[in-house]
């Protein structure tokens, strides 16, 4: 039984003041969550801000990125310890907009993904294909080699320990209000799984959660977490609107 994860990936985006009312909002909305997880990922500089807003709840903090090294002379990163400091329980490795508008390379990656893991938070590894990418015919063989370089050397033990989760998110969906059907996402999460079967291991990969990302809202989050390899999701544009996300939210929990 894979437990529901959905996340609200806030971007660069919303002010303290803003962060904080949404966090107050979304934990007053959803009192007594017993099936899915909930997670936010505010801004970096908006994380304390958040932890101190949503206290011991059962809302959980994340991050949108995290450098490998552990501390020194690099320049406007963050590390590990910082984020654990913070209440940071989860981590975006891999976003679509870390590789494709920042530039982050499967090695720095799966640098990260070690990092993140061996210090005890959640990694969530993010793949999927470029739109161009799915018209050539090419999406498995891009979701494979990014599954293949990322998880590199990942230990058995924290996977067991759930300390890595996958997002399928197809570059094409994100931000676009063009969602992968209910479907297509079912097949290309039980094409992860195969995968991470032969990766990892077939018990593992049982384990592992997959959400899916890329315009989801409240009307189609249903649908999406009925599919039997959908194990939560994440939210980036419906996040940011309490209606939505507390929506996709009671979705989860009624699955
Ligand atoms: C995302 O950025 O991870 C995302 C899925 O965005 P959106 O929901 O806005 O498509």
């Amino acid at each position: 039984m894979r437990t529901k994860l959905i996340a609200g990936n806030w971007k660069m985006n919303l002010s303290r003041v803003e962060s904080v009312t949404l966090a107050g909002e979304i934990l007053h909305h959803t009192p007594a969550m017993t099936q899915a997880q909930v997670l936010l990922i505010p801004a970096f500089v908006h994380i304390d801000a958040v932890a101190q807003t949503i206290g011991k709840s059962h809302l959980l903090l994340g991050a949108q990125d995290v450098y490998f090294e552990r501390s020194g002379a690099f320049t406007g990163e963050v590390s590990t310890e910082m984020l654990l400091e913070l209440g940071v329980s989860h981590v975006l490795i891999g976003h679509s907009e870390r590789r494709h508008v920042i530039g982050e390379t499967d090695a720095m990656l799966n640098k990260k993904l070690l990092a993140a893991t061996s210090e005890k938070l959640v990694g969530i590894y993010c793949v999927g294909e470029t739109l161009q990418e799915r018209n050539s015919g090419k999406a498995a063989e891009v979701i494979l080699h990014q599954l293949q370089a990322g998880l590199a050397n990942l230990s058995h033990d924290v996977i067991a320990q759930g300390h890595l989760v996958i997002a399928y998110e197809p570059v094409w969906a994100i931000g676009t209000g063009q969602t992968a059907t209910p479907d297509h996402a079912q097949e290309t999460h039980a094409f992860i799984r195969s995968r991470l079967a032969e990766i990892i291991s077939p018990d593992l990969a049982e384990q592992i959660r997959i959400q899916y990302g890329g315009s989801v809202k409240k009307a189609n989050a249903a649908e999406l977490l009925a599919k039997p390899d959908i194990d939560g999701l994440l939210v980036g544009g419906a996040s940011l609107i309490v209606e939505e996300f507390v929506g996709i939210i009671k979705a989860a929990e009624l699955k």
